[in-house]
């Protein structure tokens, strides 16, 4: 009860917004759920490209609105910044609008980044804030690598501690936040907080098939179907416990991780090539490593010597990522844990120098 009070207070307290606030400006991204610009407070003109980013949802902008307000009060570092969120209603257009408006954390998402000839080392210049001046080499790329994984990771850990699994992770989802240096959460659109049934019933059409699990059903169909309303009920933990619905996040980081790897699979036709593959092996990755020996590519196997290093402490976190089974796959907080981890990151090369 005082949660819901706080939150009522907080509402009250901070500012809040309307339409005519904002200054549209260019558009960063369409899809079937909603368009998304950057935008300027229209009593704020200094800020020329605009400091912040609008999002105009169909209906399931409500939905998407309370996971961002529970994020800010349980687990605010693992997202971007959300700023308020209200229905536009002020037009003559029949269907609700939902407008959400974050910070704007940065240009450029995990997905940009990968996708640039420069990944990993890209990402070490903007993490550190300087090029290093050292050799390159599979060593301080698995350290780059590992630093992004752990980040990713831990801004899961908040989100799974907070009863959210987002069912959309993948590397257009994570954006780069200048400010922290560190990579965030966004588009919490197909998210769900089971710990007070909201959007309980999984919209498997709102899930992306290239980093999606094998399991059709985060939650077992049998489970009943829980309020829409936010009241929180004591059951909740107890199905959390028997369906792991967070590792089908862990599933989708896993193969995150694996892009990052092996710039072969970076492309969406050749991570659709590896899912079909990796179901044509009973989702075993080591039979599809296996599969592979005998036709590997200098590439792949430059991958996989990367994943080798250190006794393939890597290879052992990404085969308890990438599991048929979310029960056998590790939690966030768990592969946190993982003694891939052991070896510090990034911060350790800027003190090399
Ligand atoms: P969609 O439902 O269209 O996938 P997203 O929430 O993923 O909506 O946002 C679409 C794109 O907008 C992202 O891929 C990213 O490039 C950009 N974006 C979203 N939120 C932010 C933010 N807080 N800061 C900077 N860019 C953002
Ligand atoms: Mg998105």
């Amino acid at each position: 009860f005082d949660m819901f009070v706080l939150a009522f207070v907080e509402r009250f307290f901070r500012p809040s917004y309307k339409k005519d606030d904002f200054v549209l400006g260019k558009k960063l991204g369409e899809g079937s759920f909603g368009v998304v610009y950057r935008v300027s407070l229209a009593n704020k003109p200094s800020s020329k490209e605009g400091d912040l980013v609008l999002k105009k949802a169909t209906e399931y902008g409500a939905v998407e609105i309370w996971m961002n307000e529970r994020v800010r009060r349980a687990c605010a570092s693992s997202c971007a910044d959300f700023v308020y969120g209200f229905l536009e209603s002020s037009s003559k257009k029949s269907a609700a609008e939902y407008w959400l408006i974050w910070r704007f954390e940065g240009d450029a998402t995990l997905a940009d980044l990968v996708q640039s000839r420069e990944f990993p080392y890209n990402v070490e210049t903007l993490i550190l804030g300087e090029v290093q001046d050292l050799p390159k080499g599979l060593e301080r790329e698995n350290r780059i690598i590992q630093t992004i994984i752990r980040q990713i990771l831990f801004a899961l850990d908040g989100l799974h501690s907070t009863g959210i699994v987002h069912r959309d992770i993948k590397p257009q989802n994570i954006i780069f936040s200048e400010e922290s240096r560190t990579f965030k959460i966004i588009d919490l659109g197909a998210a769900t907080d089971l710990r007070v049934g909201i959007n309980y019933i999984p919209k498997e059409f709102l899930l992306d098939p290239r980093y999606a699990a094998p399991e059709q059903y985060i939650m077992s169909t049998q489970t009943p179907s829980a309020p829409s309303v936010p009241v929180a009920t004591a059951l909740s933990p107890v199905l959390w416990q028997l369906n792991l619905p967070d590792r089908f996040d862990i599933y989708s980081a896993g193969l995150i991780f694996l892009q990052m790897a092996f710039p072969g699979l970076r492309s969406d036709n050749s991570l659709i090539q590896f899912n079909r593959q990796l179901k044509r092996c009973d989702y075993d990755i080591v039979a599809w490593r296996k599969s592979l020996e005998t036709r590997c590519s200098p590439e792949l196997r430059r991958g996989f010597e990367m994943l080798d290093l250190d006794g393939g402490i890597g290879w052992e976190l990404l085969k308890s990522m990438v599991r048929y089974k979310a029960r056998q796959r590790l939690s966030a907080k768990a592969a946190l844990a993982h003694p891939y981890f052991d070896k510090e990151g990034l911060m350790t090369l800027s003190f090399m120098q």
